[in-house]
């Protein structure tokens, strides 16, 4: 709702703006003042859909550089944020007015503060040469092709998750963009004194992670949205050639790594995870299973289950009331949703459910089944929903995820939380003999990708190197 809103007040004040990076003059459809209201806004979606690193000294150390090298820029009284999400996706985003948000995926595979810097220079990049609003004027005019989001949970990209674990905004850029953004990062980091042939490397890596990943079928969000991490590396190094004199740059590697240490590395489980079509979560003492064939997407403040070819999902989330009863009457209150009598059941320790239409945007029609339940001391909502004329098809598989919640059984084993470990290797090890010593938490290809090294390789005594183990 908020977000169509917005729109239709950047219609009226169309308006021409001189471009700060290029000093041209182009069409602007959004006031600075919206572009930050817009950015404050990704803030908040991001700390609920997928959370923030709880980790304040790794967060001030990221936005340290970030402000260094943003007040350097172009729009240095942009109201500037760096934040760190807590997502084990290889990925880094600008939302517009000038907030920034790296993964903490993205940082496991990082060796250095120079290769930091030049993701982070990057993605300020796209917001000083204004792509962040030229993108979001795009998309706001394209069409949603979401099902019933828009309506039922007032956001209109929960559903449209791009092959992402992550909610947050997914701008995307031309490929010039992300060119012109490269050679901003360059500008920046060379600026702040960066050894800038630290940046290739960097799409080095996230080529090689990308193609890692392809058997997971997880592809980095960075490289997805972004163009070929090959013709990257060939630009970033033909302009790190131009530098006459490498001698004063430095690449920050020991203080990076310094801060790697610790780090949670991978899918962290305690946020509850997908083991197959089974979603366990220890802290809260519940798991569910989801139809056969679908995905699910874990998100901070809710479970989102989407049927393979978009025609049906199912989202589950803790409610905001404190009885079934005002839950059930909570939902009743939403405008344009038409929802029959309520069912009592046995789900958890009890439950309600409903039969409701609504409509979206667009007119069509949807048809779903809205259920609370009672688990632990907490409500708890699912939502499971298609288009009306899909409705007969799915309703089996919302009905069978609905009724499976449950508590896990006293020994339900759980997955452990995996963490970043920093050593100075005492002698030459091979990475193989590293992965050996993990217990386990580690495999020599793992180990490879986030050192950036060959697999085969005799990684040397004295060096600091990254390493994964059980926390
Ligand atoms: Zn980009």
């Amino acid at each position: 709702m908020r977000k169509a809103t917005l729109a239709a007040a950047a219609l009226l004040i169309t308006a021409c703006a001189v471009n700060p990076v290029t000093g041209k003059r182009q069409l602007s459809l959004v006031s600075e003042a919206q572009e930050i209201e817009m950015g404050r806004g990704e803030v908040v979606r991001a700390r609920e859909e997928t959370g923030f690193y709880p980790d304040s000294g790794l967060t001030a150390y990221i936005a340290g550089i970030g402000k260094r090298m943003a007040a350097a820029s172009e729009r240095p009284d942009l109201p500037w944020e760096f934040h760190l999400i807590d997502d084990p996706m290889v990925n880094a985003f600008a939302a517009p007015g000038g907030f920034i948000f790296i993964t903490r995926g993205i940082l496991a595979y990082m060796n250095s503060e120079a290769e930091l810097a030049g993701v982070i220079g990057h993605e300020i990049g796209h917001v000083t040469a204004k792509h962040t609003v030229t993108a979001i004027s795009r998309q706001q005019a394209g069409t949603i092709g979401i099902i019933g989001a828009a309506i039922l949970t007032n956001d209109q990209r929960v559903a449209d998750l791009g092959g992402a674990g992550l909610g947050v905004l997914f701008l995307k850029y031309g490929r010039d963009q992300e060119r012109q953004s490269d050679g901003l990062g360059h500008r920046y980091s060379l600026a702040q004194g960066y050894d800038v042939r630290e940046m290739p490397k960097t799409f080095m890596t996230l080529g090689r992670v990308s193609e890692a990943s392809g058997d997971a079928g997880r592809i980095p969000g960075f490289l997805s949205t972004h163009p070929d991490p090959g013709d990257r590396v060939a630009a970033t190094t033909a302009w790190a050639d131009t530098v006459s004199d490498y001698s004063k740059l430095i690449t920050g590697r020991d203080r990076f790594l310094a801060q790697m240490n610790g780090l949670v590395y991978g899918e962290d489980p305690r946020q509850g995870y997908f083991e197959g079509v089974r979603f366990l979560h220890q802290g809260l003492r519940l798991q569910f299973d989801m139809p056969n064939g679908w995905r699910g997407i874990n998100q901070a403040s809710q479970v989102i289950m989407v049927e393979p070819n978009g025609t049906a999902q199912i989202i589950m989330k803790q409610a905001a009331q404190a009885s079934l009863n005002e839950a059930m009457a909570a939902w009743r209150q939403q405008q344009g949703v038409t929802t029959g009598a309520a069912t009592a059941g046995n789900v958890g320790q009890g439950s309600q459910s409903a039969e409701f239409t609504a409509s979206m945007q667009d007119g069509t029609a949807l048809r779903g089944r809205v259920q609370f339940f009672l688990h632990g001391g907490s409500v708890y909502q699912v939502l499971g929903l298609s288009t009306s004329v899909n409705w007969s098809q799915w309703i089996g598989a919302v009905d069978a995820t609905m009724r499976s919640f449950t508590t896990p059984p006293a020994n339900q084993q759980y997955r452990r939380v995996r963490e970043l470990r920093v050593v100075t290797l005492p002698s030459g090890k091979t990475v193989d003999a590293l992965a050996g010593e993990s217990g386990g938490a580690a495999t020599a290809r793992e180990l490879a990708l986030i050192n950036s090294v060959d697999e085969g390789v005799m990684l040397a005594a004295g060096k600091k190197v990254k390493t994964i183990r059980w926390r």
